[in-house]
């Protein structure tokens, strides 16, 4: 494994969404462009187009061993000046995007590829010629390892530019600081460029390339900046076109009716106002209860959780608050972390997750295999099969924490395949005094939900994984996001069938993956009879206020609706003609 340190941070699991929640727009007439929704909101703005670095010359000639030193020392000072100005941007903003902006620097100064530069220098390479083979190496490499790594590469080629530029004499590549409020286009952006938006100028985001966990699209969220990925034809529309943008529908239109384009922004300014005049609880127009609570991976985020209306913690992701540990925390720390989630939630229900660690959660002390195909691996509850304590001493320390705040947690499994699996499970988790439940993200389990509620007491539908298992394609992928939309019926087939299952035998079943987080999805699960929404914190509100406005008839209707279609697309255009505008 190599040293690049930010490809070891999962930022993708940073719980920022600030979306403005809308209804989303009709369809417009022209030049519909389709990709994946990333943040919700609409937009009807020109578009602007970031600035890219000048062709610079890299000279095949080697320099003289005399100055080669000298050519190493102009490197270092590059990349030392980019990485000096992005820690300067990193201490004034705030948040992910501060926090994106460090890690930026930090990887500017990676002593791996500043190595391999240098050694290219020592050898005769420019310092032009020598960065960039020296990035092309590591691009390559992170490409093959695939998955998180493979969405540091737009980091690294970022890097690469503004080093290359400053050795250059050339201004820092980038965006441009628009005149009026502006739909910034791209092939793909780099995390440091959206980290240093200005919301109020760049008001929408879309490109070409790009995935939904990617560090532009959870800056994008805590922005509040609507954004859509993978949009195929994005490349043909130039600067200065009005487009719509729907970050809910995931659409890009370019020269749209003007009046229609009017009428989407002020439907979705309503839904944006009523989101923030909510304030809970979650039920529908005729009061249905769905109860709504919140993701979160460590107590600061329960907390900041708890300011909004979420009702109390529908997962708590453990693994995410031991990624940079390499030896297994004790029961009492891991106790006082779990502690300080139950105590923020106090009196207020909280599902815990059992460790998913592996795939492109890997902890260290986890004693992963090396395998070929992590996602299909030894990830999750099938860790426990080959270091049982891990479990143990974690629901040790989740009973610990129970008694000590006086709330008592659910408890739950990643990645359960079969009802065995739930029942050896179940009985681990009472012997120390707590409720068990599933997670619902393997197809075989929501096949066989029936079987599996006869040992748990809950399930918990995780749709980012049930869609990736379900469509066989990578989570990760930017190219393979149409697949993996939660949208897609053959996904939403399986949550009716395990929320049915839950229903027979009168036990809850909540859904606690994105597809919680999306308003129009959240009614239809409603429809389709889930108990409960767990979604990221920012998009409580979203989700709340849209329930609120459609009664459980509707809700119902969408769901059946949705059943009957066979694209992701029509499923969406079916609940949009059945929930839009109440
Ligand atoms: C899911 O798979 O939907 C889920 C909630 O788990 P995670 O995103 O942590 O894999
Ligand atoms: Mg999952």
């Amino acid at each position: 494994m190599c040293c690049f340190t930010l490809g070891c941070v999962d930022l993708s699991m940073v719980s920022c969404n600030l979306s403005h929640m809308s209804t989303s727009s009709p369809a417009t007439s022209r030049h519909v462009l389709h990709g994946v929704p990333v943040v919700s909101g609409v937009q009807y703005a020109p578009v602007i187009r970031p600035g890219r670095l000048p062709q610079v010359e890299v000279p095949d000639t080697d320099i003289d061993a005399a100055d080669r030193a000298a050519e190493a020392g102009r490197f270092n000072a590059a990349a030392t000046e980019v990485a000096t100005r992005l820690r300067d941007r990193a201490a004034h903003a705030t948040g992910a995007a501060s926090e994106v902006l460090a890690a930026t620097a930090t990887l500017a100064q990676d002593r791996a590829w500043l190595g391999a530069a240098e050694k290219r220098i020592a050898a005769g390479a420019p310092a032009v010629r020598a960065v960039t083979e020296a990035v092309d190496q590591f691009v390559e490499l992170f490409t093959q390892l695939g998955g998180l790594m493979a969405e540091r590469v737009t980091d690294l080629r970022d890097i690469r530019d503004r080093v290359i530029a400053e050795l250059s004499g050339l201004p820092e590549p980038g965006v441009p600081l628009p005149d009026v409020p502006s739909i910034l286009c791209a092939e793909d952006l780099a995390p440091a460029d959206t980290a240093g938006l200005d919301p109020r100028l760049v008001v929408g985001l879309a490109t070409t390339l790009g995935g939904p966990t990617s560090h532009t699209a959870i800056i994008a969220r805590q922005l509040g900046i609507p954004y859509v990925v993978a949009v195929a034809g994005l490349d043909d529309i130039a600067a200065g076109t009005m487009v719509l943008l729907d970050g809910t529908a995931g659409t890009v239109t370019a020269d749209p009716d003007p009046s229609e384009a009017a009428a989407a922004l002020a439907t979705a300014q309503r839904a944006a106002a009523a989101a923030r005049q909510w304030a809970g609880p979650g039920a529908t127009a005729d009061g249905h209860a769905i109860a709504i609570l919140a993701n979160v991976q460590d107590g600061a985020a329960a907390r900041a959780a708890r300011e909004t209306p979420a009702e109390g913690v529908g997962l708590f992701r453990t693994e995410l608050c031991f990624l940079n540990r390499d030896k297994e925390p004790t029961v009492a720390e891991q106790a006082q972390i779990y502690g300080e989630v139950l105590q923020a939630f106090a009196g207020h229900k909280v599902v815990i997750r059992t460790l998913d660690a592996g795939s492109d959660k890997p902890l260290k002390f986890a004693g992963h295999p090396d395998e070929a195909n992590p996602a299909l691996g030894v990830r999750g509850i099938r860790i426990a099969e080959g270091n049982p304590g891990l479990l143990d001493r974690q629901l040790e320390a989740i009973a610990a924490a129970a008694k000590t705040t006086g709330n008592q947690p659910w408890v739950m499994a990643p990645m359960i395949a079969t009802a065995a699996e739930a029942k050896t499970f179940a009985a681990q988790v009472r012997s120390h005094g707590l409720t068990p439940g599933v997670m619902i993200e393997v197809p075989a389990a929501a096949l066989l939900a029936d079987k599996i509620l006869e040992h748990v007491d809950f399930l918990s539908i995780g749709t980012n994984d049930l869609a990736q298992y379900t469509m066989a394609a990578d989570r990760m992928s930017a190219e393979l996001a149409t697949l993996t939309d939660p949208w897609q019926p053959a996904v939403l087939a399986l949550v009716a069938m395990a929320v049915r299952a839950g229903a027979a035998v009168g036990k809850p079943v909540g859904v606690c993956g994105e597809a919680a987080a999306d308003p129009l999805l959240a009614c239809v699960l409603t429809g389709l009879g889930v108990t409960s929404l767990s979604a990221a914190a920012a998009a409580i509100p979203g989700v709340g206020a849209k329930l609120a406005q459609v009664t459980l008839q509707r809700c119902r209707d969408a769901a059946d609706a949705v059943l009957a279609t066979a694209t992701a697309a029509d499923a969406r255009a079916a609940a949009l003609g059945i929930l839009a505008g109440e």
